[in-house]
């Protein structure tokens, strides 16, 4: 089956990228979320990031109206029925998704494809809880997505051949490269990344350096673009934690175990650079580190 229309779930930073790419590419885009507040957030994110390329000549004027354009809002998950492709970029959490699951399934053209963003989740338990899963798989962007080349693909053990090779054209049309990965929590990206993560935040819970101290060693004593901590405020520290109890209750191996700093972080409601605070403090002019 082509896909043309594109479905959304969750407006969020993922979301709202996934939503820019598609529409970029000429897919028509609906974006739905728990709230109307967050739908009309996550366009006008989508809308700031298209005129800034206009200014920074990396699009025209014309290509942004026709981007732009290309996505509606979706208010009612039911607004989601004509959706060839439906990708859910919810909140990492695992009852979170399967209830969307169950409400959407049914609203859905039978041969519609579902695809999650999921970080870490297993596909082949996600896929259980839906009437589909042969056409349910992994389609895991990268943040910031209208940035990152990498899309990763990872099958259910049902996900049907079609449905595999529908999500390789969607990508190639969005100009990403995949990479496959197995079904194992969390997949490659994150069962590498989010370890390391865990780690330098265990490094600062234990005091062996400062917020500043451990970005700026990995910056220029690893060669990484951003400190982990930074990275860890710009992923989402909520993200982080469920990433790592994914590994840590799908691999059983005590290595994982989130760290307790981390946790605290995400008690406090300090989720990184979209609550304005977590490894840094975002409100003022320059990002401030918190320890
Ligand atoms: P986010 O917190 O920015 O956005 C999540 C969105 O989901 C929110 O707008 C929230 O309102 C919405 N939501 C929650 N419950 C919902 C429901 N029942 N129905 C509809 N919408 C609902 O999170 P994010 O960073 O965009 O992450 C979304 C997904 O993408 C997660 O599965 C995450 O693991 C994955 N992901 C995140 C990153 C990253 O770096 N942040 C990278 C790759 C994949």
């Amino acid at each position: 089956m082509a896909i043309e229309t594109v479905g959304i779930i969750g407006a969020g930073q993922m979301g709202g990228g996934i939503a820019q790419v598609a529409a970029m590419a000429g897919f028509k885009v609906l974006l739905y979320d728990i709230s109307a507040d967050r739908i009309e957030k996550g366009l006008a994110t989508v809308s700031g990031n298209l005129a800034r390329m206009v200014a920074h000549d990396k699009l025209t004027e014309d290509a942004r109206k026709a981007a732009l354009g290309n996505i509606s809002a979706a208010n009612e998950m039911s607004d989601l029925a004509g959706a060839d492709l439906v990708i859910e970029a919810a909140t990492e959490d695992e009852s979170v998704k399967r209830k969307i699951y169950t409400q959407l399934c049914p609203q859905l053209n039978p041969e519609a494809i579902l695809a999650t963003n999921t970080s870490s989740i297993s596909i082949t338990r996600l896929a259980a809880a839906t009437d589909r899963p042969e056409r349910f798989m992994g389609v895991h962007f990268m943040n910031p997505v209208p940035v990152m080349k990498l899309v990763e693909l990872v099958r259910g053990i049902a996900t049907d051949d079609a449905t595999f090779e529908a999500a390789k054209v969607f990508a190639a049309k969005l100009d990403k490269t995949v990479t496959v990965s197995e079904d194992f929590p969390a997949f490659i990206v994150n069962r590498i990344l989010l370890p390391m993560i865990n780690e330098a935040i265990y490094t600062l819970y234990e005091g062996v350096g400062t917020v500043d101290a451990i970005d700026t060693a990995m910056k220029l004593g690893a060669n990484h673009p951003m400190g982990p901590l930074q990275l860890a405020d710009f992923i989402g520290l909520d993200t982080c934690l469920s990433i790592m109890q994914v590994l840590h209750d799908g691999l059983s191996d005590s290595k994982y175990r989130p760290c307790p700093l981390l946790v605290k972080y995400v008690e406090a409601g300090w989720l990184g650079r979209k609550t304005g605070r977590g490894f840094y403090d975002y409100r003022g002019e320059h990002p401030v580190p918190t320890r």
